[in-house]
């Protein structure tokens, strides 16, 4: 993705991930395709969009997205936010679909940050509506920090609930409102966290979404470098069984998007990313 080598954002991670998923053969795995813009633009503001693309963007801008611009970011970009939507068209068509990237919920309207320069979980609900489908989304994110992109970009919209689980004390410092908030506590490890989940979850099915988004981030691990939250591999593997099992009963097509994680060594993430695909792997297989 053209990052200078001594940059902290762990990409390796990526590579790492689809090479641990290659071969099992419930998974097939697809390039990306790249770029559909014009449902970008639906979702972002075109000149921002614009400004991005052709690399015009302040530096206090870039700044705010963390990567350094480049043509290589460029295509990164586009193709993490078209993985989004091909899980989408997926979804659509089977049940289920999952990108091995993306969840890129920082994002908002004008402006990128923390990694995310498009929002893919909205792109990806305006490549819906433009096609005249999925009126009602539920977008459920348990990455560690706060989804603020996502909760600003539907904060007014009452067709899409946004939930979020995240770290009180955690980036982003200033929170958005979504329509379900729930913050933890430095240190909360599996138990108080997955009885959260079990008390929450009922309201995501009670709102009757036509469709559903999973931010899986990982970066809620007590490896974790970022996360400040104690949970085990074994909850992790927990919390993704108890959403997808209830989503699958639920019924409606359902989107997989990576989302964070930062553990040091970074093959905690990687192994937490993958049993969360196995996971969807089982449920759905
Ligand atoms: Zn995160």
């Amino acid at each position: 993705m053209g990052l200078p080598p001594d940059h902290r954002f762990p990409a390796r991670k990526y590579r790492m991930l689809r090479d641990a998923l290659t071969g099992d053969p419930r998974f097939e795995i697809l390039p990306s395709p790249l770029g559909n813009v014009e449902a970008i633009c639906e979702a972002h503001d075109a000149e921002y969009v614009h400004q991005f693309m052709q690399g015009e963007l302040s530096p206090a801008a870039v700044r705010r997205i963390g990567f350094p611009w480049s043509p290589a970011l460029v295509l990164r970009t586009l193709a993490s936010v078209s993985g989004a939507l091909a899980a989408t068209d997926s979804a659509q068509e089977s049940g289920f679909g999952g990108a091995l990237m993306g969840g890129t919920y920082h994002a908002a309207w004008g402006e990128g940050s923390g990694y995310c320069v498009f929002n893919d979980i909205a792109v990806s609900i305006a490549g819906l509506r433009m096609r005249g489908w999925g009126w009602r989304v539920a977008v459920i994110d348990l990455d560690v920090h706060q989804g603020d992109g996502t909760a600003l970009l539907f904060a007014e919209d009452p067709d899409v609930l946004t939930l979020s689980f995240h770290g009180q004390n955690n980036f982003p410092f200033r929170k958005q409102a979504s329509k379900i908030d729930v913050a933890f506590g430095d240190g909360t490890g599996d138990e108080e966290y997955l009885a959260k989940l079990d008390e929450v979850l009922p309201r995501v099915w009670a709102f009757r979404p036509d469709f559903v988004f999973y931010q899986s981030g990982v970066d809620g691990l007590r490896e974790d470098k970022l996360g400040k939250l104690a949970l085990t591999q074994v909850g992790l593997e927990e919390r993704d069984r108890r959403v997808m099992t209830a989503a699958r009963s639920y019924g409606k097509p359902f989107v997989l998007l990576l989302g964070g994680g930062y553990a040091e060594p970074i093959e905690a993430t990687v192994r937490a990313n993958a049993n969360t695909y196995r996971m969807a792997a089982s449920v759905w297989g």
